[in-house]
């Protein structure tokens, strides 16, 4: 009997260690580059959020929001730790629940995976892109560039399309279309976002402190609160990276898509035509581009004058002013794409996949695990710690079929 496991990623990494950790059996893994996970050496600008303490089912985005459930609680987080000392990555956790290696070090955490999966016996053969599956009677032929061979038990963990310069491929929806599964157009997520407002050139490089609502065909459904980055294109910064999956999922679906943006965050409104009322009595020549440059960086004011008359500064105006300082709305009309995208949501249907195993529910022994399956996490670890789960629940199913 022998498993194979395509895509040599966190996923596939967690699934080849677990099986070999447990019994000798014959396990491959197919990787299509010439190394092991790109995507955990760029992680956490280089030093891997490589999981989170506290991890619950609505930190995930996926048309089932409960079939995360299962997996995340077979892997807990002393039993990742441990898991993590075994592979001789130790760990530190920072007060916000986010874990690092100790060595704040992703091609650390990469490299001794690795070399913790050879040293148990798994066999990674790089280079090596899978093109096709085929179903035979009992057993999968998968087809490579160069030849064919079989398996008894397949693994499919070849992620999505987000970074496709790190291994991001639509691999996952061609080999599971083939399988005859359901699957939810990808759209990227944890990515930028690009607005309408005419010219954000002129903003660019602007960073403040924000609460940031998204607003979906007039119904605000999510908040965020921190750095807010005005780029070329739009938005960017934590807070458009936590808006980013579910706007990239309303803009695929084709709804109208906002962002609320309070400016001043911790003052009111009042507060704000306080101070505005009070600088205009002080220094009554000031134009009203003059008196925003006094409370926001000078490269927001166009974007604040807009549909305001810079005529005779009066009580009305500064009012009006506050208002918008505290909500002003931008339309968001695209995403920054897969290039930049972190993560993708979208992927196999949960429907058609065990949430207590990652086994398909219509072509037994076959597997689908990570970034692949309709799953999608907030940023934080919640991606790494979808893939250490679910890597680990189809290997603990394998295991128990053979036993
Ligand atoms: C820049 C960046 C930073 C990130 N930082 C974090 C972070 O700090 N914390 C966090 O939790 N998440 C982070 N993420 C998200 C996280 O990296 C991914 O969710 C995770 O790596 C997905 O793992 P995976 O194993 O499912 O897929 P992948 O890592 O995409 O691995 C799939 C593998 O399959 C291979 N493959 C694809 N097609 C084929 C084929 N046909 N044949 C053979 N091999 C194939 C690919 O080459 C690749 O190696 C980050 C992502 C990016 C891009």
């Amino acid at each position: 009997m022998n498993i194979a496991i395509i895509g040599a990623g966190a996923a596939g990494l967690m699934a080849a260690i677990t099986l070999r950790e447990h019994r000798e059996l014959d396990v491959s893994i197919y990787e299509a580059q010439d190394e092991a996970a790109k995507k955990i050496v760029a992680s956490g600008n280089g030093k891997c959020n490589i999981t989170n303490v506290e991890i619950h089912a609505d930190n995930y985005v996926s048309s089932h929001s409960s079939f995360v459930k299962p997996a995340l609680s077979m892997m807990s987080f002393k039993k990742f730790q441990k898991f993590c000392m075994r592979a001789a990555i130790p760990l530190q956790i920072r007060d916000d629940a986010k874990c690092y290696p100790l060595n704040l070090e992703a091609r650390y955490v990469r490299d001794a995976l690795v070399r913790y999966a050879l040293h148990l016996g798994v066999k990674i053969l790089f280079k090596h892109k899978v093109l096709q599956i085929k179903k035979e009677q009992n057993h999968f032929k998968i087809l490579l560039d160069t030849h064919s061979t079989n398996a008894s038990y397949l693994i499919i963990a070849t992620g999505l399309s987000a970074a496709p310069q790190l291994g991001g491929s639509d691999s996952t929806m061609i080999f599971a279309k083939s399988l005859n599964h359901t699957t939810i157009a990808p759209a990227p997520a944890l990515v930028g976002l690009h607005t309408s407002f005419p010219n954000p050139l002129k903003m660019s490089g602007v960073k403040i402190d924000a609460l940031v609502d998204l607003v979906v065909d007039s119904s605000a459904i999510q908040r965020a609160r921190g750095d807010l980055l005005f780029t070329k294109y739009g938005i960017s910064g934590l807070t458009t990276l936590d808006l980013s999956t579910r706007a990239a999922i309303a803009l695929k679906e084709h709804k109208v898509v906002k962002v609320k943006i309070d400016l001043l965050p911790n003052l009111e409104q009042q507060q704000i035509v306080s101070i505005l009322n009070n600088l205009h009595k002080a220094m009554p020549n000031l134009r009203v581009d003059e008196l925003i440059q006094s409370v926001l960086p000078k490269k927001l004011s166009p974007l604040l004058l807009q549909d305001i008359e810079p005529k005779a500064v009066d009580r009305k105006l500064l009012t009006k002013l506050a208002h918008k300082i505290k909500s002003i709305e931008l339309q968001i009309i695209d995403t920054h794409g897969f290039r930049h995208a972190e993560a993708a949501s979208g992927g196999v249907s949960t429907e058609q996949i065990n949430s207590h195993t990652m086994e398909s529910t219509i072509v037994k022994r076959l597997y689908f695990i990570g970034e692949g399956i309709d799953v999608v996490g907030d940023r934080g670890g919640y991606n790494f710690a979808w893939c250490w789960a679910s890597g680990y629940s189809a290997a603990l199913s394998i295991l128990a079929q053979r036993e």
